[in-house]
C-alpha cells in the first residue's frame, strides 16, 4: 500500500514540477531477488494438477505458496473481433467451448513469458511486427546473471526456444538449436532430442543429425573441446553426478538425455492405460535431476542467474488424451518444483530467490464429463479419477500461477479481474513484467489492456493499480 501511495505521489509530483525522472518501485521498499526461476508444465490446467493430486494423494507443491492466482495465456492469434477482451471471465462459464476459440500455442506464450508481448502462434520471440524482442535471459545477462533453459523435451523445443532464441517458425529447429548453443548466452542447455536413440532410449535405426543443424554441428558439439564454451553431457550417470555435486563443476554445460523427443512420454514400453513407472525408460535423468545439476552451475555466479524448467509432455499426454502419461509428466514436475523448493532452502533463501510455477496454456480441455464443466470424479489414491477429455487441441483457459519469494508480491498489483470460478488473474506478459522488475528494472507498462504486442523497455509509467 506504502508503495502504491508513493508512487500517486510521485506522478503527482512529477505531474505538477514537469521532471521526467523514474523512481524504481524497488526505492520504495520492494525487495529485488537474485534468482529467478520460472517453472512451465506445457499444457498444464487447473485440472491436471487436481487429477494428479487425486491419483498420488498429495497436494503439489506449490498449493501452498504466498501468491496463488490464475493467468490468461491467449495470444495475438487470438480473434480480436469475436473475442476483443482475448479472455472474458464471463463468456468462458457460459459457454463450454469459448475457451476452444483460438488458443494459443506455446510459442507465442514463451514469447509472452519471455518478452511481455503477445505475438502471433508460432514465433519464437519476434513481435507481430516481425521485429526481434529482447527476452529475459537477454536482460539478465546485461544484469551479468547466468540463464538456463531445461526441459523433459527436446531443448530446441518452442518453451526452451522461448528463452534464447528469435526465430519467425518454431519449426526452423535448425536454426533454432544453433542460435541457442552458439549465439545465446545461455549457459545451461539440458533436454532430450538426442539424435542416436529412440524413443525408448535405445539406438537409432538411423540416426536424426538435422534437427541439430547436420552432423557437422552434432561433431562439434560432441568432440573434445565441445562448442562455445559448453561441455557436453548425454549419460544419465553425468546428470546424476552433476546433479549430486560429484564432477568438478563446468562453467556452461550442454546436457542431452539420450532419448528423442521426451524422457518418457514417447516409449512404446507399457500400455499407456495405467500410470507405470516400471516401463519407463531407465537410461535418461529425471527433470528433477537435470534441474538439481542445472542449478549447480548456475549458482557459481555470485550475481545470480534465471533458470527456466519445462515439464514438456504433459502437454503431449492431454494432445494425446493418455490421463495416465499425463499424471506420470505431472508427477515428474511436481517432483521437480519439490526439489527445487528443497534447493532453495539449502543453499538459498526466499530473501534472494524468486520461484514462479505456471503453465504455458492449458491442453486437452480436461475435466470430469463430456461437453460440461463437471468436477473431476476421486476415486482414490492410485486411481484414475473420473474424467473427460474434451479437446485433443490447446484452450484459452485460465492456467495455474503460484510465485513465492523476494519480488512475488508485485503480481499483487497487476490483478487483471476476478474470474467466476478460478478468482484473481493476471496475464501471462504480467509474469514476465514480475520477473523482469526483478532484474532491477522499472516495471513496464501495460498496452491496450493486456494486449501487449509492443515491447517497452524503459517505460516511466507505473502499472495500472486494481
Ligand atoms: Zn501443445
Amino acid at each position: 500500500m506504502t508503495q502504491l501511495m508513493n508512487l500517486k505521489h510521485y506522478r503527482f509530483l512529477t505531474a505538477i514540477l514537469g521532471v521526467v525522472i523514474f523512481v524504481s518501485t524497488n526505492a520504495s521498499g520492494a525487495t529485488k531477488p537474485k534468482n529467478i526461476i520460472l517453472m512451465i508444465s506445457d499444457g498444464q490446467g487447473f485440472n491436471t494438477v487436481q487429477a494428479t493430486e487425486y491419483y498420488t494423494g498429495q497436494p503439489a507443491p506449490f498449493r501452498n505458496f504466498p501468491v496463488k492466482l490464475a493467468a490468461s495465456t491467449f495470444s495475438a492469434s487470438n480473434d480480436a473481433k469475436n473475442n476483443p477482451l482475448g479472455y472474458d471471465p464471463d463468456k468462458a462459464w457460459q459457454s463450454f467451448s469459448y475457451v476452444k476459440n483460438n488458443p494459443t500455442d506455446s510459442a507465442a506464450a514463451a514469447t509472452a513469458l519471455n518478452t511481455g508481448v503477445k505475438t502471433f502462434n508460432g514465433q519464437i520471440n519476434m513481435g507481430t511486427d516481425g521485429k526481434p524482442l529482447t527476452t529475459l535471459a537477454q536482460f539478465a545477462t546485461e544484469k551479468d546473471k547466468s540463464t538456463g533453459a531445461v526441459t523433459s523435451v527436446m531443448f530446441f523445443h518452442a518453451t526452451p526456444a522461448g528463452v534464447a532464441a528469435h526465430n519467425k517458425s518454431r519449426n526452423n529447429t535448425v536454426q533454432i538449436s544453433r542460435e541457442m548453443i552458439y549465439e545465446s548466452d545461455l549457459d545451461v542447455i539440458m533436454g532430450a532430442g538426442h539424435p542416436l536413440y529412440n524413443g525408448n532410449g535405445q539406438a537409432a535405426a538411423n540416426p536424426n543429425f538435422g534437427i541439430f543443424g547436420g552432423e557437422d554441428t552434432w561433431k562439434d558439439i560432441t568432440d573434445a573441446d565441445g562448442a562455445n564454451g559448453f561441455t557436453f553431457i548425454d549419460k544419465k550417470d553425468d546428470f546424476r553426478k552433476l546433479a549430486n555435486g560429484e564432477m568438478p563443476l563446468p562453467k556452461k554445460v550442454l546436457g542431452i538425455a539420450r532419448v528423442d523427443s521426451t524422457l518418457q512420454s514417447s516409449r512404446t514400453r507399457g500400455t499407456g492405460k495405467t500410470v507405470e513407472p516400471e516401463t519407463m525408460n531407465t537410461n535418461v535423468p529425471t527433470l528433477e535431476m537435470m534441474s538439481l545439476g542445472a542449478l549447480r552451475v548456475l549458482n557459481q555466479n555470485s550475481n545470480g542467474f534465471y533458470l527456466m524448467i519445462e515439464g514438456g509432455a504433459v502437454d503431449w499426454a492431454n494432445h494425446g488424451n493418455n490421463l495416465p502419461r499425463m499424471i506420470e509428466e505431472q508427477i515428474d514436475f511436481h517432483n521437480t518444483v519439490q526439489a527445487v523448493i528443497d534447493w532453495v532452502n539449502k543453499f538459498s533463501n526466499w530473501d534472494e530467490t524468486l520461484l514462479i510455477v505456471t503453465a504455458d496454456h492449458e491442453t486437452g480441455h480436461l475435466w470430469g464429463a463430456k461437453d460440461r464443466f463437471a468436477p473431476l470424479e476421486f476415486k482414490g489414491e492410485g486411481n484414475l479419477p473420473g474424467h473427460a477429455y474434451n479437446s485433443g487441441g490447446h484452450t484459452n483457459a485460465l492456467v495455474p500461477l503460484y510465485a513465492i519469494g523476494s519480488g512475488s508480491e508485485v503480481f499483487d498489483r497487476l490483478i487483471i479481474g476476478t474470474d467466476l470460478v478460478r478468482g484473481k488473474y493476471v496475464d501471462n506478459t504480467d509474469i514476465f513484467r514480475v520477473m523482469h522488475h526483478a532484474l532491477g528494472y522499472p516495471l513496464v507498462g501495460r498496452t491496450k489492456a493486456a494486449q501487449t504486442t509492443t515491447q517497452a523497455t524503459t517505460c516511466p509509467e507505473p502499472a495500472a493499480v486494481n
